[in-house]
């Protein structure tokens, strides 16, 4: 994982409750998606086996052999058939044109007109069904074309409706019209689903693990490392914040402090600089600040630390002993000072004071460091600005720092 800067932490835990609400919300998704998958999936095998079962019944007609045997056939088949495959059939109904059962998968119920009080029942919650009962009970003509539509899921029952003929006989005899319901109990198809929705939720939750991990991947390996460096970077020169310096500068000094290592920390503050604000604008202390900013850029080595260390301050820590460091800072001054700002055709002098403290004199505490230089800085300042001033104070012992010099 990608260490966050402090002031990116929030943010790490706002995108660690986001992929969690992400995980969660498609794993409702998917597992909605599937269920409905599942469900359309049954539908489509029940509207399957009430054409299984009206074949049946047709191909029964065609063949020659008397209204028991074809009872029998009806009853055995769907007797045999459903500890397998339709144990969802309710009952299956053949109604000639007079609307009376013809054949049925219940052997008592051959005869009984489908106006009886028990189809009416029967059909109360299964609008396909109730729409056969009515149709007959009008006497309608068009009942033998009834066809119901294969997508009609209702709660407690499902009806196919499909017509059938008896093929002419050699007689010239018109084909005689058969009608087939096919009745299912939709509750054992609901449950048949519902047996499935805990499968179905820990397959979704985990493709929707799979894509939570791939867009953390993306979120890890693009957005973060934009997000640490924006956060670190101040827009307008470029340099790094005050505090991810001060971090870095600690571990340099903790580094350099095994090894006795010679470093320098500078404070650099623009002179007057409220006066060029306040001459010509706003803007152009701005144009100012990225002036320095990018000069500092380019001057300082890559194992070197500078950052703007607020308003119109900036702080280096130079790898280099008091007396290079001395060099180095002289000659950032002078060109500073010889850099003038050209801005909106005015050509504004820039210079700064610096204060500078090693440690070789003041050790390698990063707060006692910066308020030595800071001392030396208001020195600077006193003695006339632009120029730069040291503080060589008391000499630090390394192991016994003062308590309220440590962070
Ligand atoms: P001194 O030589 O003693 O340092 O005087 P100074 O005018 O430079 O210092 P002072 O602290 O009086 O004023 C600093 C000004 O810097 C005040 C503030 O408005 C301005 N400032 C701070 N940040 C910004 C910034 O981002 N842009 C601009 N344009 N001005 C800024
Ligand atoms: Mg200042
Ligand atoms: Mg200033």
């Amino acid at each position: 994982m990608i260490p966050l800067p402090s002031s990116l932490r929030q943010t790490g835990q706002f995108l660690r409750q986001l992929l969690i609400t992400y995980w969660l919300g498609s794993t409702l998704v998917i597992s909605t998606a599937l269920t409905l998958y599942d469900l359309w999936e049954h539908q489509k095998q029940t509207v399957r086996e009430g054409q299984q079962i009206t074949h049946l019944v047709a191909s029964s007609l065609r063949i020659p052999m008397t209204s028991k045997q074809r009872q029998q056939l009806l009853e055995s088949y769907t007797q045999t058939n459903r500890t397998q495959r339709f144990d969802r059939v309710n009952v299956t109904l053949v109604l000639d044109r007079s609307g009376k059962v013809a054949y049925s998968s219940r052997p008592a119920w051959p005869a009984l007109p489908i106006s009886d009080r028990l189809f009416r029942q029967m059909g109360q919650d299964d609008p396909d069904f109730s729409a056969v009962v009515q149709c007959f009970q009008r006497q309608d003509t068009s009942c033998m074309e009834l066809r119901s539509e294969d997508w009609n899921l209702h709660l407690s029952g499902i009806s196919i409706v499909r017509p059938v003929w008896m093929p002419p006989t050699d007689l010239g005899l018109p084909r005689q019209p058969f009608l087939v319901v096919v009745n299912f109990d939709a509750g054992m198809l609901i449950s048949d689903v519902l047996q499935d929705v805990p499968w179905l939720v820990l397959i979704s939750a985990m493709i929707a693990a799979v894509l939570a991990a791939g867009l953390w991947c993306v979120i890890s390996a693009r957005m973060l490392p934009q997000l640490v460096e924006a956060s670190q970077t101040d827009a307008l020169t470029q340099l790094m914040h005050r505090t991810p310096f001060m971090d870095l500068a600690m571990e340099v000094l903790a580094e350099a402090e095994e090894r006795q290592g010679d470093l320098v920390f500078a404070i650099l503050d623009i002179d007057h600089f409220k006066r060029i604000n306040d001459t010509y604008g706003h803007g152009c202390g701005d144009a100012a600040l990225a002036s320095v900013g990018s000069l500092l850029l380019t001057v300082t080595r890559p194992e070197d630390l500078v950052c703007r260390f607020g308003g119109e301050e900036f702080a280096m820590l130079i790898s280099a002993p008091r007396e290079a460091g001395a060099k180095a800072l002289e000659r950032l001054r002078l060109q500073l000072e010889m850099n003038r700002l050209l801005y909106n055709g005015h050509n504004i002098p820039l210079t700064v004071s610096i204060g500078a403290a090693a440690t070789a004199q003041c050790g390698y505490n990063v707060d006692f460091l910066y308020n030595s230089a800071d001392k030396a800085l208001y020195t600077a300042k006193r003695r006339g600005r632009n120029r730069l001033e040291w503080n060589d104070g008391e000499l630090v012992s390394r192991l016994s720092l003062p308590s309220e010099m440590s962070r």
